[in-house]
């Protein structure tokens, strides 16, 4: 239901959390993290309110980083349960990736999947875009690009938002039929499913077309297609009150 994420020099949990409080509003059964560092990837999740989470990042808390992604779902597929909620990893627990919308053909790429030795762990259809995810960056070494080959296979309405332990400082997302922001800023740069997640850091913001990939690092922002041609977007400045 709401999507954050964040590469840059603040504390990637602080901005996250901020951002997902912004899109409470929208309603939502269960929320999660995933941080980059320390070479490593960490994640929390848990049904119920963003109080529920922060109580167990509190209680187990995350290493400090600077790249982030987070999410407060709204259950499509799978009850609202800890492990239903996002991010969802692949098994190695190098990928993250939250979702906001519906992966029609889920069940087809999850059998898929399990023939080919994947363990599945949750009940959702966002589950399989963690594991597509991470094949194919292991053969595209490029998070941008596995996720180009992964989206031409998806079907149905997504905002995706992914990280790779193996790309720090480096944050991948997709849209197709759902919302998706990016917030530029200086040495950061944010993503959304609504502005009013990063407002409270920047107003320069990018609304991407259909079917485009985004990348982000801490200076600059790439966009193409899923096809890989150069991307269709438009820049404009936030300037009403969120
Ligand atoms: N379909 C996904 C799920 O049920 C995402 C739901 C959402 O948009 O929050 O987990």
């Amino acid at each position: 239901c709401g999507i954050v994420g964040y590469v840059g020099a603040q504390n990637a949990l602080d901005v996250v959390i901020t951002g997902l409080k912004r899109l409470e509003y929208r309603g939502y059964d269960s929320a999660g993290v995933a941080v980059l560092a320390d070479g490593g990837l960490a994640a929390a999740k848990k049904a119920g309110k963003l109080a529920n989470l922060e109580k167990e990042l509190a209680d187990r808390p995350l290493p400090t980083g600077t790249t982030g992604i987070g999410h407060t779902r709204w259950a499509t597929h799978g009850a609202p349960n800890d492990a239903n909620a996002h991010p969802h990893l692949d098994n190695a627990g190098r990928v993250a990736v939250v979702h906001n919308g519906i992966i029609e053909n889920f069940a087809e790429l999850r059998a898929e999947l399990v023939e080919r030795g994947h363990e599945l762990l949750s009940e959702t259809d966002t589950e399989v875009v963690s594991h597509l995810l991470a094949e194919a960056y292991s053969s595209a070494g490029d998070l941008a690009e596995a996720m180009r080959q992964v989206c031409r296979r998806l079907e149905g309405a997504f905002t995706l938002v992914s990280v790779s332990a193996d790309a720090p400082d480096v944050v991948v997302a997709a849209r197709r039929n759902s919302p998706l922001v990016v917030g530029l800023g200086d040495g950061e740069n944010f993503l959304a499913s609504d502005v009013a997640a990063f407002i409270a850091y920047t107003r320069d913001a990018m609304e991407l077309g259909q079917d485009q990939v985004v990348e982000l690092r801490r200076d600059g922002v790439t966009v193409t297609g899923f096809d890989g041609n150069p991307g269709t977007y438009r820049e404009y400045h936030v300037d009403w009150d969120a």
